[in-house]
């Protein structure tokens, strides 16, 4: 009967799955409850393949197991040897920017012979839960925070502005600016229709404020969408939305 466990080289699989838990991050944003689940499911799968064996025989060479007299409390650290070993990896992936602080008294206690470090993913699961995430990060999820809102602001504000319309000076129909309007050079500029006393924004964008209001951008973008080839090409050349103005009147 076709095996398909039987079709992979089990070396490769065991490397394979030892790759992905070591290559686990709790990625930002990602909580901890998520990051957990994902972590604990990978310690499973390496289980299952590799066993526990290997951690117990490296156990057994650690100072701690050495000098530890009592027979029952070194099999004890052999037993645990599994569980110590996914509870330090699941620390060291956590995210840094929010547990870096944990990580430093952990190892400076170790170095102090005073090693406090859970010895379960779950009782590290606890650890992590209940550390107040480092100022830093919580300064970072602020201005984070700011900016995303201030990126929304801006983009409804280009949108209200794209609703509006602009009216043209020079021959008083909607859509377009005087620098593009077909009757430009007809009508005469004190004939204008900015000139006459009936004329009336339909909307706050102006034709002439362009430049100097905070809408500048979405305006002349907006000014640029209509643009010809010919208008497009000089504005492309470093000629602002003014000079184009300023030359075609002194003409
Ligand atoms: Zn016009």
């Amino acid at each position: 009967m076709y095996d398909p466990s039987k079709t992979k080289n089990p070396f490769a699989m065991l490397t394979n799955q030892l790759e992905r838990l070591l290559s686990i991050r709790q990625t930002d944003d990602e909580n901890l409850k998520d990051y957990v689940k994902k972590f604990k499911q990978q310690c499973d799968n390496v289980r299952e393949v590799l066993g526990t064996k290997l951690l117990e025989e490296f156990v057994t060479k650690t100072a701690e197991y050495m000098d530890e007299a009592d027979n029952s409390k070194k099999d004890k650290i052999k037993e645990g040897a599994f569980n110590r070993w996914t509870a330090f990896l699941l620390l060291k992936y956590s995210d840094t920017r929010k547990y870096s602080s944990l990580k430093k008294n952990f190892q400076t206690q170790f170095a102090l012979k005073n090693d406090q470090m859970p010895r379960t993913i779950s009782a590290m699961t606890d650890v992590l839960q209940a550390h107040a995430w480092d100022a830093t990060y919580n300064e970072t999820l602020k201005q984070k925070k700011k900016q995303k809102e201030d990126e929304r602001k801006k983009e409804e504000e280009a949108k209200s502005l794209e609703q509006k319309t602009v009216k043209c000076f020079c021959c008083g129909k909607e859509g377009h600016f005087s620098t593009d309007c077909p009757m430009k050079d007809k009508i005469p500029a004190d004939q204008w229709a900015n000139k006459q006393g009936n004329f009336e924004q339909t909307g706050k964008v102006e034709d002439q404020q362009t430049e100097t209001s905070g809408a500048t951008k979405c305006v002349q973008w907006n000014g640029l969408q209509r643009m010809n080839i010919g208008t497009m090409t000089e504005y492309m050349n470093g000629k602002t939305h003014a000079q184009t103005k300023g030359e075609k009147h002194s003409i």
